[in-house]
């Protein structure tokens, strides 16, 4: 580290971005009142309590109780230090960092982090260089993978030859023990490390910045006793359940697209691409998880699902899609390509802008659904029909909106050729049943997440009152010196009248924040909060941020001060009661009858005060 970066520099940072513009990059966020909120990055929640104040610059989750400033924001979601952080922001603002500074980005990843990227540009230059890599590159010829999709993609290619990428990687000073962790390599019996990947085509997994974590190799030979493709194994780094192939680069094209598009493989995202839809993702081999729903769930509502068009793909889209709605707060899509063809194939086929056609008239859930059901049966037979019908009127039960509903009972009692009214009498009795069912759910929740809560009121101590658990705010903890120290930095004129009445916060955090905000602003010109944050210790940000985001007003009467610094003095004489009240009883237990007394005087003095 080449010492302090210069705090007008942070500042400098600071006020050129847009807090809402940084976290937008992470966080699909919704404008309300004067707020943006989202779904917290931090912790998984089904309604958002993630917000943005663009006014004060300040984000603070209302679910975990995490908040600060822009700097603090990438410092959580990217695990960096305050100096990486102001770094990344004066990235994303275009401002060079002041010479000296500068770290060239990744020598502040961790080694297998490094090496991932080392890894990535070694086989991304074995394919497009080196002799080599030559048998790679007829094969990505073959698959019609360009030098722009090869760039794009960093894909590359793993040689034939023994122990390349573990030779290069020792030549640039990694150790053992960490090539040992990092997946890359196998390791044998005696300790010796091999190149995991021979002879295939690689594709760099990436995590949600876009720094890869893993490969995926395409087997090139014909030997079928080799896997045709070959994934890193899990690591440290590398979650399989959590990652998403293309999401880092999917995430940006879906703000201008509208829509995150989910394939079933990694072939399947490059063809899409090719066709122009850039916004192509795909779980890594495995079914979607709860995890990967959320990462999409943050970034946008609406997912399209293109899975292969035959048997296994249209059964693992009907799972996704089960999974999608299950969780309720998506507006989903699902493409069924003809012919049991899959996106690559058909774009071969079909061309660009058919497939666009495809996508763009992407089934709703229900049709995709009784689509299905129709194909199982045989609607000739009366019997097999009824069936299907009993069965499409339970699909569409599922439906939460009746508008909708109504919609899909009238399509299907005309292709059916069947009464409207027969098929809603039927839909009616669907109702009731999940409505029961639904209750039934409802009831055994309550019993659970209906313990009582004690809240105590603000004015009444408990022991140990003084710290403030970490999942409660401030605000909720403290009212008071909240209120106070909120009015202490935003107008002179109550500042003046606390000081001039010595008043002094009773939690030490609080004082400390009085005194350094009397520092700060004596030092700069024209103060602000946000700067203040960085200013200030990093255990008492959380104070600070709690009090801009409570939504205080600013306008505040005398009386007001005086009536918070009197329910303050009221708790702290609580404790103080409570204290003497321990020491009467152990005064009483010793017979020490003049300490009994002194006691009780001041036990009445404290009482007469309280009123
Ligand atoms: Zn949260």
């Amino acid at each position: 580290m080449a010492g302090r970066i210069p705090e007008e520099f942070i500042s400098e940072v600071r006020t050129s971005v847009n807090i809402v513009d940084v976290i937008s990059q992470y966080v699909s966020l919704e404008k309300k009142g004067k707020d943006y909120i989202g779904l917290c990055p931090f912790h998984q929640e089904k309604t958002p309590s993630f917000t943005v104040n663009a006014d004060k610059q300040f984000f603070k989750c209302f679910g975990c109780g995490k908040g600060g400033n822009v700097f603090k924001f990438l410092m959580y979601k990217d695990n960096l230090t305050f100096p990486e952080s102001v770094e990344r922001v004066a990235e994303f603002a275009n401002i060079p960092m002041p010479s000296g500074y500068n770290h060239a980005g990744s020598t502040e990843l961790s080694p297998i982090m490094r090496m991932h990227q080392d890894a990535v540009d070694f086989y991304h230059r074995v394919l497009l260089t080196t002799k080599a890599g030559e048998r790679g590159m007829q094969y990505a010829k073959k698959r019609e993978l360009e030098k722009d999709i090869l760039d794009h993609f960093k894909i590359g290619y793993a040689p034939k030859a023994d122990n390349v990428l573990i030779t290069y990687l020792r030549d640039k000073g990694y150790q053992d023990n960490d090539l040992a962790q990092s997946g890359l390599f196998v390791q044998a019996r005696d300790g010796q490390l091999y190149d995991r990947f021979r002879d295939r085509l690689m594709f760099p997994l990436d995590n949600e910045n876009g720094k890869t974590i893993g490969f995926s190799g395409r087997r090139i030979s014909d030997d079928k006793t080799e896997a045709k493709y070959m994934n890193s194994p899990e690591t440290k780094i590398f979650i399989k359940s959590k990652v998403l192939f293309h999401f880092a680069e999917a995430k940006k094209a879906a703000r201008s697209e509208g829509h995150l598009v989910l394939y079933e493989g990694y072939m399947d995202v490059i063809a899409a691409y090719k066709a122009g839809v850039k916004s192509g993702i795909a779980s890594m081999g495995t079914s979607l998880t709860d995890d990967q729903i959320y990462l999409l769930r943050r970034i946008t509502p609406n997912i399209i699902v293109n899975y292969d068009g035959d048997d296994p793909g249209v059964h693992a889209e009907e799972r996704a899609t089960r999974m999608f709605n299950k969780d309720g707060n998506f507006n989903l899509g699902i493409v069924v390509l003809p012919e049991k063809l899959d996106p690559d194939e058909y774009v071969k086929k079909y061309g660009v802008d058919k497939y666009r056609e495809e996508i763009d008239g992407a089934l709703t859930p229900t049709d995709f659904f009784l689509k299905r059901l129709e194909q199982k049966y045989n609607l000739n037979n009366d019997r097999e029909k009824i069936t299907y019908l009993d069965e499409a009127v339970k699909e569409i039960a599922q439906v939460r909106n009746p508008v909708e509903q109504d919609m899909y009972i009238e399509k299907l009692a005309q292709s059916a050729g069947v009464s409207a009214a027969s098929l809603k009498a039927n839909l009616a009795k669907e109702r009731r049943r999940n409505n029961r069912a639904r209750n039934h759910v409802r009831n055994t929740q309550k019993n659970f997440s209906n313990y009582p809560v004690d809240v105590p009121p603000a004015d009444v101590p408990l022991p140990g009152d003084e710290d403030v658990p970490a999942e409660q705010t401030v605000v909720e903890k403290n009212p008071s010196q909240t209120r106070l120290l909120y009015l202490f930095i935003h107008s002179a004129d109550a500042q003046r009248y606390m000081l001039e009445g010595k008043f002094k916060f009773p939690n030490q955090d609080f004082e400390t924040l009085a005194q350094d905000w009397l520092k700060y602003a004596e030092t700069h010109e024209n103060p602000q909060i946000d700067g203040f944050l960085d200013f200030i210790p990093e255990q008492l940000q959380g104070i600070i941020v709690d009090a801009e985001m409570a939504q205080m007003p600013k306008d505040f009467t005398i009386q007001e001060i005086n009536e918070h610094v009197r329910a303050l003095q009221k708790r702290s004489i609580y404790f103080q009661l409570n204290e003497l009240q321990n020491q009467l009883q152990d005064a009483k237990r010793k017979k020490d009858v003049q300490e009994i007394v002194a006691i009780t005087q001041k036990i009445i003095e404290f009482k007469r005060i309280l009123g």
